[in-house]
Formats: structure tokens, sequence, C-alpha cells
């Protein structure tokens, strides 16, 4: 008889492990079908073992050892999908790694809200059923100027929502220069086809002029559209018709006008030294009946598509069944109150909002957090790497100021055995894993977009070079 045939005998049954009495506490942890499935693909997968011929020490197939090995691959199935993560990746709003952090009281709000049943469609002073946006929206119109205001499940639904409800079955105008893709699939003809209107295409890539519009307005037309090229610039020799301009044109002819701002800012970057990205209420005044933008991008909120605008159309996005599928649900309500309480009251939205605090951080404070932290960096990585403060650039992300770069700085680490990209794959295999990007075939950990700089210290639960 062969020696694995020995072993395979001596291979515990399933049900015998389950009624030892060292599996009990587990029972007690987790649900019974889940150790048991657990428990199946484990004697399994030492049956593979034994069968390749690889010597195995016969106590590995004993009951409490068999119950070690279960324990721990219960544990390992039992970690969340979803982790915590450093963004040393240099883009502050990184689509990838969720966007925008949420303040300390969005996020409070949440936990509130998640463990006890709140008011949110009950009026508490009439006793009576009430409406679920309220809040949000009376701080949604004192940040816009707009009559009415409403949320949905991020800015693509805005879109939607916006299109379909203006004009459904009918043209809706857009220059050539604008028909955008975001990334994650959101295009604007595609967009526009799922929402039931019907795309009219004006001008040319780089130049679309007034009479493009006004040329192309009949009976039919049921919407002019601006959308704000967050992702890119048209530059050199270039033309796009202003919002006023298309404002006035659509007053003419009695068509609305929608605008998709992308980021949509409630407050001016350009007081911050940084580059200006257009104000929701500026669009608002300057006459656009819609305008659409994105909660969890510079406005640094949760993910939420926010719609401002003239009181008719809002009713309408309101009636309309789609609005019932796009809706918010209570937590994004929450933290959206909760962030837009904070630009109406906080008297340092700055340090409240934890993405505008990231635009904003002084760059002398960043290099002296860089400066302290370095020393607990080369402790923690031991020998064989060299660690340099550098100059370093962020960007916002998520398609805002595409072209526009904020100053950082940053800590190269270089490695003398291994290459930049075996650095990065070190760094992700941290606890929690940390996300740097590589420049000049150098890995740099981004000390603006990390925050804390002693998260940039990796805690690394096995030192064994990545293969
Ligand atoms: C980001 C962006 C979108 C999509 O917004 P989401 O909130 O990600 O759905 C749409 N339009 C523009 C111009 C954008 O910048």
């Amino acid at each position: 008889m062969k020696p694995e045939t020995n072993l395979l005998r001596e291979l515990p049954s399933v049900d015998r492990v389950m009624t030892h009495p060292a599996a009990a506490p587990l029972l007690e942890r987790f649900s019974r079908p889940f150790v048991t499935e657990t428990l199946r693909d484990l004697i399994d997968e030492v049956r593979q073992v034994i069968k390749s011929g690889h010597d195995l020490p016969p106590h590995r197939l004993q009951d409490e050892s068999i119950i070690t090995d279960l324990e721990k691959k219960l544990a390992q199935a039992s970690r969340p999908g979803m982790v915590r993560v450093v963004n040393a990746s240099g883009t502050i709003l990184h689509t990838n790694l969720g966007r925008a952090l949420l303040s300390e009281a969005a996020a409070e709000a949440v936990g509130l809200v998640a463990r006890h049943p709140v008011n949110l469609e009950f009026d508490l002073g009439r006793g009576k059923r009430g409406q679920r946006e309220a809040g949000i929206e009376s701080l949604l119109r004192e940040l816009t100027g707009a009559e009415a205001a409403a949320a949905v499940n991020n800015n693509a639904a805005a879109v939607l929502l916006g299109l379909n409800s203006m004009a459904e079955g009918r043209h809706v105008i857009v220059s050539r220069g604008e028909l955008i893709e975001i990334g994650g699939s959101f295009r604007i003809p595609e967009v526009m086809a799922k929402s039931g209107a019907m795309l009219r295409e004006v001008g040319a890539t780089n130049r679309t002029h007034p009479r493009d519009y006004a040329e192309a307005i009949d009976d039919n037309t049921g919407l002019l559209l601006k959308v704000h090229t967050s992702n890119y610039r048209v530059v050199g020799f270039s033309a796009e018709v202003e919002l006023k301009e298309l404002v006035a044109i659509g007053r003419e002819r009695g068509v609305p006008v929608m605008e998709d701002l992308g980021s949509g800012a409630l407050v001016d970057l350009g007081n911050l030294g940084l580059p200006r990205e257009p104000l929701v209420a500026e669009r608002v005044a300057m006459g656009a009946d819609v305008v659409t933008f994105s909660a969890d991008k510079i406005l640094g909120g949760p993910q939420a598509g926010l719609v401002a605008g003239g009181k008719s159309w809002i009713d309408r996005m309101n009636r309309n069944p789609l609005k019932r599928a796009l809706r918010c649900d209570k937590l994004t309500l929450a933290a959206l109150e909760a962030t837009l309480r904070s630009y109406v009251q906080s008297p340092d939205l700055l340090r409240e909002i934890p993405t505008l605090r990231a635009f904003s951080r002084p760059l002398d404070e960043i290099e002296e957090g860089g400066r302290k932290v370095l020393p607990l960096l080369r402790q923690r990585l031991g020998p064989g790497y060299e660690l340099e403060l550098v100059d370093s650039t962020c960007q916002i992300g998520s398609g805002a100021l595409p072209t526009e770069e904020i100053p950082s700085k940053g800590i190269a680490v270089n490695s003398r055995e291994m290459s930049a990209d075996e650095v990065a794959r070190l760094f992700r295999r941290a606890d929690p894993p940390i996300i740097g990007r590589i420049k000049s075939d150098r890995f740099i950990l981004d000390l603006r977009s990390a925050g804390d700089p002693e998260s940039l210290a990796p805690n690394l639960r096995d030192r064994q070079r990545p293969l």
C-alpha cells in the first residue's frame, strides 16, 4: 500500500471535527453552514496535498490541528472585503479609493441614523408624513440661491433625471466640444439615449458658436445642455458658448437650459490659492434653469447628485417615477445634511471638511509632517531602503481641474533590491494597505493626499519579499 493511502485514511471526517469539543467555540462565533463549508474546503485541500505526494507530518491530521487550521481559515474568510487604505496616491479625490472623506459631523450623523429610527419622512410638528429632502433642500437653496433643490444617488443620476424630466422624446442641443466621457462609463450621448431624450449635436469639437445653438432650435427642442468639461481642456483654436449667452438664447426662444457642472464648488477655491472651479451659486445666478453636480467631489460630502434650479423643474423631477428609483437613502441624506450644514454654519469650514482641508494645508506644515515621520518609516522598513523627502504635486481628482496641480511633498522610497513596482506591492500588503504612486521609476508616498503623515509608516505583517 502506498504511504499516501494510509494518510488519506487518517483524514478526519467533517462530522467528527464538527462534534469535537474544541470546535464548539467556533460555532459560537460563526454560523454552522459557514463553519461546515470552510471545514470541507480545508479537508479537501489537505487531501490534495497528500495526493500530490507532499510530505505531511501525521500530527497535522489530528482533530486539534485541523481545528487550529480551521480557525485561521475562518478568520481569513470573515475579514471584510472593503478595508481601510491609506491614500498616498497624490490624487485627493480618488474615485477608486472612495473620493471624499466625510467630516466628523457627517460620520456621526450616519452612525446615529444607522442605529435609530429617524424622522426621515415624518413631520414632527403635525405628526404626519413629511418631506424626505426638506432639510437638505433648504440648505441647498441657501447655498446656491436656487428656488428649489433635490438630491439623487449621484451626478450621473441627476443628469439622467434632468434630461428625462425636461426633455423626454424631444431634442437636447449640446456642443460637440462637450460630449464628455467620465471614468466608469458615463458618456453624455449614452446617458441621453437612456433618458429618452434625443441628442442634437452642434458645432465642432474645438469651436461652437452661439449661432450653432440658435440655428438648431426648432419646435421639437426640449432643452439646451451645457456640460462642464471637467476632465479635459480644449486649448488652442477653440471657442465655447458661455452659459450667459446660452441662457440668453434659451430665454429668447423659450427653451430651458441645464448645466452639468460636474464637481460644482460651493465655496470659491480661488480663496484657497487654488484655480477656480465654477460656483454653483454663480451658475444659478447666470440664469441656468437647472444645475447638476456631485456631492462627493470638491464639495466633500457623501456620494450623491445634487440638482438646484427653478421650482417648476425640480417639482417635475420630484414627481417623475425615476426619482423614486434614484433617490438617496437615509444614511446619505444624513451625511449630506451635516456636510451642507457645515457650509452654512461652521466657523471654520476648511478644518471641518477633510477635502477642503487637504486642498488648503500649507506646504510647510506638510513638509514638517514628512520630516517627522521619516525615522518611523526607516525603522518599520529596516535596512536596504533609501528614503528621501521630495517635492511632489497633487491632483484634485475625480475630473476636477484636470490640468491644475497643487504643490505637495512626498517621501520617495528606494529599495536596493526591489523595483519600484515591488516596493509598491510591499506597501499595498501593509496593514492597512498604503497606496502610493510610481513616478520616473520611483515609488512616492504623497503627504498631502495621505493626511496624517504617521499613516505612511507601513505596518508590515509579513516581511517576505513580494514575488
Ligand atoms: C463627475 C462628473 C459626472 C458624474 O458624476 P458622478 O457623481 O460620479 O455620477 C458627470 N458629469 C461631469 C461633468 C462630471 O465631472
